[in-house]
């Protein structure tokens, strides 16, 4: 088979990039190994967020001045370009325009928080600061000293998006092939050459999109990144009591601690409970332990749920936490390392780099392409945040502590 794009992976970053370039006109083909979302971006939270992972004062330390605006600038309206994208293709996947809010696990974070609000609004990007009182009424628990609340952010069901973008991409003509693991990628005269389970595909230019799942490959240049590992527990829909006391505004919901955690509803009345820490290694006992005691501390009313369903992703977390696109050759780039924020990095980088190949410009990128990037010591350092979180998660909340007492509305 002949295309103008072939795109290794269907998460996001490939299937957002296959719809732009199905869009342009161009015959574009996506590869994934298992099945579309079968990467971080259909084991995700769910939350749509501004920006990316790091202050955008740091960003600026990192990149400059110039390269740091044309990053924050682009993801600065993140969320309202999703939420337009989602629209548009009439994807259906729970959309919830109901904010987030970024909940102040300790008194000394409110300070973090009116700094990151003051930085955001550098960027364009208007936060609100919650009073403890006010995160009480939008989250419905009364844990948190403050909040940072985006309005205009929110949630989605995140493998029911990746899976709309690959249907949308569909409908404009792409080719989507599944359990089509790519063994072996090679670039000659006529361009790209891909071995996809002993067939070959040529392709004028290629995009590598596997980020944390890369695997399989004969690549003389994999994605360096530091493995982190996420878990999320999702209780049974929760009684229409229950609901009007647990998150009654639906906003999707994250907190400042070292060892972070998030939580959301989804449209059937789960909650969804996430963090830091592998539910599947060595001490996942600890991990799913921690979850129990950690809803009954943020939502008393909720002391004693079972969770039905528990999942664990891995996030390509780089070491200034900045996502990378490298230049592999002519026509060819790799992306990868969102650092945990790959909702709307994933589908901007993606429309992004379709373009950037199918013009031959790298003016539609945020970011400048590099030729290489080094992560010393990754799978210690990985190794690490997992002993960190499973430290943490054996000792807080204090397994030896009774769960906190509902207070009466
Ligand atoms: C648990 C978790 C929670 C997260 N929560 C959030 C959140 O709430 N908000 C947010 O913005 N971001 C979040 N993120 C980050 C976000 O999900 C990722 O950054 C994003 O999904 C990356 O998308 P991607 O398309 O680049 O890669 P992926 O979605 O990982 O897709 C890569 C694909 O490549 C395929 N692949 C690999 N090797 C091959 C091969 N040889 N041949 C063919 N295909 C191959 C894989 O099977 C995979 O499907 C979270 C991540 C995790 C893991």
């Amino acid at each position: 088979m002949d295309v103008d794009l072939a795109v290794i992976g269907g998460g996001f970053t490939g299937c957002a990039a296959a719809l732009e370039a199905a869009r342009m006109g161009a015959k574009v083909a996506v590869i994934e190994a298992h099945t579309v979302g079968h990467g971080g971006s259909g084991r995700n939270v769910g939350l749509v967020n501004a920006g990316v992972w790091l202050l955008p004062e740091t960003v600026q330390k990192q990149l400059g001045p110039i390269a740091a605006k044309r990053l924050l600038s682009a993801f600065s309206t993140g969320p309202e370009q999703v939420f337009d994208l989602i629209a548009r293709e009439e994807i259906s996947c729970e959309v919830s325009r109901t904010g987030t809010v970024h909940l102040a696990h300790a008194p000394a974070a409110v300070v973090e928080l009116h700094d990151r609000q003051r930085q955001s609004a550098q960027t364009g990007r208007q936060l609100e600061i919650l009073s403890a009182a006010q995160t009480r009424q939008i989250t419905g628990s009364q844990l948190f000293h403050s909040g940072l609340y985006d309005p205009g952010a929110g949630t989605i069901q995140p493998l029911a998006y990746v899976r709309g973008l690959a249907r949308a991409a569909q409908r404009r003509g792409a080719y989507i092939f599944q359990h089509s693991p790519v063994t072996r990628f090679k670039s000659g005269r006529d361009g790209w050459r891909l071995t996809v389970r002993g067939h070959q595909l040529r392709a004028d230019k290629l995009l590598i999109a596997t980020n944390a799942y890369h695997e399989g490959f004969d690549d003389p240049q994999p994605p360096k990144f530091v493995p982190i590992s996420y878990s999320q527990f999702a209780t049974a829909p929760l009684s229409a009591d229950l609901l009007q006391t647990v998150l009654p505004t639906l906003a999707g919901c994250w907190d400042t601690a070292l060892v972070m955690s998030s939580f959301r509803l989804d449209q059937a009345g789960r909650l969804i409970l996430g963090a830091i820490g592998n539910l599947h290694g060595a001490c996942g006992r600890i991990h799913h332990d921690w979850a129990r005691r950690k809803l009954a501390q943020i939502f008393p009313q909720l002391a004693g749920q079972r969770f039905q369903h528990n999942w664990r992703g891995t996030i390509a977390m780089t070491r200034d936490h900045l996502p990378k696109i490298l230049s592999i050759g002519h026509n060819a780039y790799r992306v990868f390392g969102y650092s945990g924020r790959g909702i709307c990095p994933g589908t901007l980088f993606g429309t992004a780099l379709a373009e950037a190949l199918l013009i031959d410009s790298t003016a539609p990128l945020p970011l400048l392409p590099t030729r290489s990037h080094t992560e010393p010591y990754a799978r210690l350092r990985g190794r690490y945040y997992e002993t960190g979180a499973t430290a943490i998660h054996a000792l807080s909340p204090a397994p030896w502590s009774r769960p906190p007492r509902s207070e009466p509305k």
